[in-house]
């Protein structure tokens, strides 16, 4: 794959998902990290349902320290994994505590350093919240599509990071993820992909279209 048919495919996949765009919902740093890791193996929609009373009851890194962790894991239990995931934002809470101050770094490798905090999540804020461009939150939409479209031959997220960032520019890392998950969840699903609805039908080695045009023409 060519950097220019890369950045080809983008702006088609861009312009089928002009409104691409993180919907977790967050209005500060620590929100977004919290939502990011409630997010893993669940919908952002769910997330979402769960954030507001949470967001209340913690605003500061702090307050996740200071209660029994039973009362988090009871209000996250919606979102699946809970006990982890309780163990991942203390965690974060308790390093963002003692080595920052009390506020989330805003540096990806501070960030990634935090216990409870991969590639993925550390990605995520560092592009939303900071507007760094440090990596390409790498998820199982943009894994799937990615591997569909032939942008890499890889299956693991930290190669498969390496090589979106070896084919796109630095400030186009974020939009990469946008709109790669975008087109993952309403387009390039999991099971059944719609590639008769597909912007890069055309130039995608797998198309379901393709094999039975293929069929079709034997
Ligand atoms: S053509 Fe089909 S498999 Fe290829 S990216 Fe589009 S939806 Fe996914």
């Amino acid at each position: 794959m060519t950097k220019a048919k890369a950045a080809e495919l983008l702006d088609r996949l861009h312009a089928q998902h002009p409104d691409a765009h993180i919907e977790l919902d967050w209005t500060t740093p620590l929100e977004l990290l919290v939502a990011t890791i409630l997010s893993a193996q669940c919908t952002d929609k769910r997330v979402n349902e769960v954030t507001p009373a949470l967001f209340a009851r913690f605003p500061r890194a702090a307050d996740y320290l200071s209660v029994e962790p039973a009362e988090l894991e009871e209000m996250i239990r919606p979102t699946g994994f809970f006990r982890n995931k309780t163990r991942a934002i203390r965690q974060a809470s308790a390093e963002i505590v003692e080595r920052h101050g009390g506020e989330v770094p805003d540096s990806f490798d501070d960030l990634v350093a935090l216990h409870g905090v991969g590639r993925k999540t550390a990605a995520v804020v560092a592009s939303n919240a900071f507007g760094l461009r440090e990596g390409i939150a790498v998820d199982t939409h943009v894994l799937r599509v990615s591997g569909r479209l032939r942008l890499t031959r890889h299956a693991d997220p930290i190669r498969v990071e390496r090589d979106l960032m070896r084919l796109y520019p630095r400030e186009r890392w974020l939009e990469v993820s946008d709109v790669l998950i975008f087109h993952g969840r309403r387009i390039c699903n999991a099971r059944r992909p719609r590639c008769e609805d597909c912007a890069v039908e055309d130039s995608c080695p797998s198309s379901l279209l393709r094999s039975v045009r293929k069929r079709a023409a034997h």
